[in-house]
């Protein structure tokens, strides 16, 4: 299934989108209630996709992310982030980070140099803590695409990276969230980020540092995730900057794609 949060004159509300099979056209069919507190229901209501517009497909509590999780990235970040640890870097984004899939990317004024970095993201399903390697798929609601924006000069200055990856709208999530896929699949998908329709990273999951389950296990042994948290898994090489005026779209195979403009911050 393909669910998204979409809103539609004055309202709000979560669809599955279907693809109708004689005309090809994309729908969402209107659900009843917040997929994840229950089952999911149609109302029967449905309306095609170019007609309403879809926002982040959850709101999270938060966003926890895993950095320098793919080793060609890391060769790249030398001597800006530091070097590679055994464990996983993890840091969070800020609930309020979180934009939509084709909402306006923010460049704060006092940045200089804000990157794109393309990610495959997990949505969470239920509370959970200590969750054991075999015990991860379980916790999993589906998967989506995330671009983690980071100020990259700020990054470096604050020493830790809280402002650098904190401004509002460096989140863009979506288009919608895909379930069903196990995380063999998952972790087998294409990532790629271009600006202004040029190829500037292209990776693979399967190329992850640390895997699925590991990166579940590692951050419930010490922190609570709630259902709708999100998890970003980290980002392949080929981090680039953004101008103002460029267009940044990030593709996760069979996931979908989100493009976001970047505009000047007032
Ligand atoms: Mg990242």
């Amino acid at each position: 299934m393909r669910i998204a949060r979409f809103a539609a004159g004055d309202e709000v509300g979560f669809g599955l989108v279907e693809t109708d099979t004689d005309s090809g056209d994309e729908y969402i069919a209107r659900l009843n209630g917040h997929p994840l507190l229950g089952d999911i229901k149609l109302t029967g209501e449905r309306a095609k996709l170019t007609d309403v517009r879809l926002l982040s497909p959850v709101l999270p509590t938060k966003v926890v992310c895993i950095g320098k999780n793919y080793a060609d990235h890391v060769a790249e970040m030398q001597g800006i982030t530091g070097e590679s640890t055994e464990e996983p870097v993890v840091f969070l984004k800020p609930s309020t980070s979180v934009a939509g899939p084709t909402d306006p990317i923010f460049h704060p004024a006092v940045s200089e140099r804000v990157d794109f970095e393309g990610e495959l993201a997990i949505v969470i399903s239920r509370p959970c803590r200590e969750v054991p390697r075999e015990r991860a798929a379980d916790v999993i609601f589906g998967y989506t695409v995330a671009n983690d924006v980071t100020a990259r000069d700020l990054q470096q200055k604050d020493k830790q990276w809280t402002r650098a990856k904190g401004f509002d709208s460096f989140c863009p999530i979506g288009p919608w969230i895909t379930t069903g896929l196990s995380i063999d699949e998952a972790q087998d998908l294409a990532v790629t980020t271009t600006v202004d329709g040029e190829v500037r990273q292209s990776g693979r999951t399967s190329q992850f540092i640390h895997d699925i389950p590991g990166m579940i296990s590692y951050v419930t042994s010490f922190m609570t995730l709630l259902p709708g948290d999100v998890l970003l898994t980290g980002t392949p090489a080929g981090v680039g900057p953004l101008r103002v005026g460029q267009e940044v779209a990030v593709t996760v195979e069979r996931l979908g794609t989100i493009s976001n403009r970047v505009v000047a911050r007032d």
